[in-house]
């Protein structure tokens, strides 16, 4: 076994890691802390440390770890068959088992699942397949995709623009001209403080239909959001967001993308996110929590409607141009099998929506009232705490005053690992579906502690 300096001193020679700051990684001022291993709810590091992962990894170890059920249909594939690709004429058991299962869950009107390697390359599937979809119906110009302010969709170049959070488009030359952003519907950095959530669901669909007359609704191809902003702050819609939106799409023909990366498979303690909240998309995305991360694997789940229209393309045109050496492999989908029939017979969905509810009021009760807490707020699996620098001024932190990464810093310190999402003031929690209350009690009496001594 290599020794702790040996492997610091090849992480920071060789080792590139994403979303990182690398200058200060490369001077040794962020130490790499190397996970060894993991159960249930906690992970392990090289040190020894026992640490209950409250985000569950970048939320989307959802049946937790530690789950030989899923290594071990891993295993079993990539003895019988590591590899095989799904291009024309050929497929795999687990593949099409995979996708059947897929479809049983989502929304009724879905048709058809297309698999990939990660969230990222799934939206970018998305984008080629409205546009391909557009130039069949023989609308070329209508192309351009809206996304929100605060939304992520993945960070390569057409993703990346889609996403709309400044750093990952500074100095990359993003957004792309084809992407377009609206107003995030974020409550609470409303414009005015005293907006109804009523009102502010209504300043929302008015900034989009400002934003369709602007553009023109033949130029507009497609709408793309996640059902609650999740690296944008983990921020739930206000009421009656979706359906006031999707009425507006609906009325300019434009196509909805629900990116269910997060909110897929359960998160939300329902299957969908699109059910929750009563979204009627023509694509979902799903990465994630179709394999609990156990392999990569991604998805986009094609509507009816868009569906008979790349039928009629491919009769036109010939094969669909579009695939990866990668789509469906057999390791991903065989993971995917085992994991979805695990989320069934724990009852994962269900205690989503019951401990993520425990989680939620407890955290609320614990550390609602203190006088640096702006919000609390969550929806199933998922919680956020926003800190302010008065809460009855409504004035923030600055970003630079990092205290977001302070407090993630202090509770990791205890034990517990919160994520510090990009805004800086924002503290996230997306334990796996697994959460018991006792661990719930356990992540919650961390947080108030680490406030306690950084605030
Ligand atoms: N969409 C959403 C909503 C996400 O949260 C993410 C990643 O966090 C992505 C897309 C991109 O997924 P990936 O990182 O697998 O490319």
């Amino acid at each position: 076994m290599l020794t702790n300096d040996q492997l610091d001193k090849w992480d920071r020679e060789s080792f590139f890691h994403p979303s990182t700051h690398l200058a200060q990684h490369a001077r040794g001022e962020s130490p790499t802390r190397i996970i060894t291993g993991g159960n249930g709810v906690f992970i392990e590091d090289r040190d020894g440390n026992k640490l209950l992962d409250a985000f569950a990894g970048l939320y989307c170890v959802n049946v937790g770890y530690g789950r030989t059920e899923i290594a071990e249909a891993i295993a079993e594939q990539a003895k019988e068959l590591a590899y095989y690709h799904a291009y024309v004429g050929h497929g795999t058991e687990a593949s099409i088992t995979l996708a059947h299962m897929v479809l049983e869950r989502a929304p009724a009107h879905m048709s058809k699942v297309y698999f990939g390697l990660s969230g990222s390359d799934a939206n970018e599937t998305n984008v080629k397949l409205i546009w391909y979809y557009n130039n069949i119906l023989g609308r070329p110009e209508k192309k351009k995709i809206i996304s929100r302010w605060r939304g992520y969709h993945g960070s390569g170049l057409m993703t990346g623009s889609l996403t709309g959070l400044e750093l990952f488009h500074k100095k990359f030359d993003l957004p792309l001209a084809q992407v377009i952003h609206t107003e995030a519907p974020y409550y609470f950095r409303r414009p005015k403080a005293e907006m109804s959530e009523a009102e502010f669901t209504a300043h929302c669909v008015a900034e989009l239909e400002a934003l369709i007359a602007r553009e023109g609704a033949d130029t507009i191809a497609a709408f793309i959001g996640e059902p609650i902003l999740g690296t944008g702050g983990i921020v739930p819609p206000p009421a009656g967001y979706w359906p006031a939106i999707q009425a507006v799409l609906d009325k300019h023909d434009i196509l909805l993308v629900a990116d269910e990366v997060v909110t897929g498979f359960g998160r939300l303690g329902t299957m969908f996110g699109s059910d929750h909240y009563g979204m009627k998309p023509d694509l979902i995305t799903i990465a994630k929590g179709l394999t609990s991360a156990y392999a990569p694997l991604s998805g986009s789940i094609v509507g009816e409607k868009m569906w008979k229209v790349l039928e009629q393309g491919t009769d036109e045109n010939g094969p669909i141009g579009h695939g990866w050496t990668y789509s469906a492999h057999p390791i991903g989908a065989a993971a995917g099998v085992a994991n979805l029939r695990l989320i069934d017979k724990l009852g994962l969905v269900a205690n989503a929506g019951s401990v993520g509810k425990y989680l939620n009021d407890a955290m609320r009760d614990a550390i609602g009232d203190h006088a640096h807490v702006g919000d609390v707020r969550g929806e199933g699996m998922l919680c956020a705490i926003e800190f302010v620098k008065d809460r009855n001024a409504r004035t923030f932190f600055d970003p630079a005053d990092k205290i977001g990464a302070k407090l993630a810093g202090a509770m990791v310190e205890r034990g517990v690992i919160a994520r510090a999402m990009p805004q800086g003031d924002i503290l996230g929690f997306a334990p796996p579906l697994c959460l018991t209350e006792a661990e719930a009690d356990q992540i919650v009496a961390t947080t108030a502690e680490a406030v306690k001594s950084v605030l």
